[in-house]
């Protein structure tokens, strides 16, 4: 048997899901989401290449079909024949996985890993295993059979996890990975497998097959992707049901900016802007013909720390400081005089002060109303 080289890239597939907030929308009792889209994505480390959609009313959208393959295989693979190049592996849960996917996607040249329901090609023995002995077996028990060139797996961890791999081994110690791992508490019934091999240690180094590490690992890129749009989603009450495709959309262009620009920051070794801080960028670089959006910009840059309360007064006080600077407020002033072009204000410096605010970091003047406006909440003078 043959296994493709296990590249560093790594992608998954997982669905997601786009809560619609429509005024027509109704709850459907028993499922997580009330009515809406579901989307199917291949992600690597947040970043989505691509996705498929279906709804609710039309179904899976137009995708091309492969003989041999259900339709969510042929999905799977649609979404993986779209990624920029073969020799990845890609990592997906038990809703996509089948072994005729398996040796298909093998045949595409794409390393694929997942964990599995016993479907009907899936070996009898290791199916009766997860049927009718799931917590039977000593934890870390490792059985594994190849059926199409594809490893179906049946590992005993709490339960009995079933998986597929094209590009794992189970015959050699590098196989296995050593992984510090808690000691479940007494009172948890799903540890009352895995419990006994601490003995008393509350953690222990244990060696864990390397094809459940990597699962691990790599399934929550596209979890990552719904997580980072979670946080800034820029959704709005809708009464067309296809608008939140449309947020949605904008919101993936903005998460994948993002995490190509932490990538490029790493690469230079500099600290990235957070989350927040590159969205509030963004949008006042993507609106800077607004005159509103270029003084919200000088604003934001005036940093959150200098806003307080009182309670803060005892961390806020003026000191000397070594060299004279620029204040910061006249500097904040000056900018937006220029921006509204009030006056001729070519060759006009703002003023300089020799102290500033001890925890602010910075210059301002100790004569007239500096101090106080640049610790308001309210800098619209
Ligand atoms: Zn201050
Ligand atoms: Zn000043």
């Amino acid at each position: 048997m043959v296994f493709w080289q296990v590249s560093f890239f790594n992608c998954s597939v997982d669905s997601l899901l786009i809560f619609p907030r429509s005024l027509h929308t109704y709850k459907m009792p028993n499922k997580p989401i009330t009515q809406g889209y579901k989307i199917y994505g291949i992600a690597d480390h947040g970043y989505l290449y691509n996705f498929l959609w279906s709804s609710r009313e039309k179904g899976l959208q137009d995708i091309l079909l492969w003989p041999g393959l259900t339709k969510t295989g042929c999905l799977v693979r649609n979404l993986a024949l779209s990624l920029p190049r073969r020799h990845l592996t890609i990592y997906m849960d038990n809703y996509f996985t089948s072994i005729p996917l398996f040796t298909e996607l093998r045949a595409c040249e794409f390393g694929v890993m997942g964990t599995t329901w016993p479907y009907k090609e899936f070996p009898a023995g290791l199916k009766e295993l997860k049927e009718r002995y799931s917590t039977k077996l000593k934890w870390n028990t490792l059985l594994a059979r190849v059926v199409q060139d594809t490893l179906c797996l049946a590992w005993q961890d709490n339960n009995i996890v079933l998986a597929l791999s094209n590009i794992h081994t189970v015959h050699q110690t590098e196989d296995f990975r050593e992984k510090v791992r808690k000691r479940p508490p007494k009172t948890s019934t799903n540890g009352r497998i895995v419990r006994p091999v601490f003995g008393d240690a509350p953690k222990k180094e244990l060696q864990i097959p390397c094809f459940i590490d990597d699962y691990n690992q790599y399934m929550g890129s596209v979890d990552l992707a719904n997580q980072f749009r979670e946080s800034y989603e820029t959704h709005r009450i809708t009464l067309r049901v296809w608008w939140p495709l449309f947020y949605w959309l904008i919101d993936v262009a903005c998460i994948n900016a993002y995490r190509l620009y932490q990538l490029h920051m790493i690469e230079l070794q500099q600290r990235p802007l957070t989350h927040l801080q590159f969205r509030t960028k963004l949008y006042c670089k993507l609106l800077e013909y607004s005159e509103k959006a270029k003084l919200h910009y000088l604003q934001i840059g005036l940093g959150g720390r200098r806003v307080w309360n009182p309670d803060l007064q005892r961390l806020h006080y003026w000191e000397k400081r070594a060299k004279q600077s620029t204040c910061a407020w006249c500097a904040y002033e000056l900018k937006c005089q220029r921006i509204g072009n009030k006056k001729d204000l070519k060759g006009i410096q703002a003023r300089r002060s020799i102290g500033g605010c001890v925890f602010c970091k910075v210059a301002i003047c100790k004569e007239g109303y500096c101090w106080d406006r640049f610790h308001s909440n309210n800098v619209n003078y």
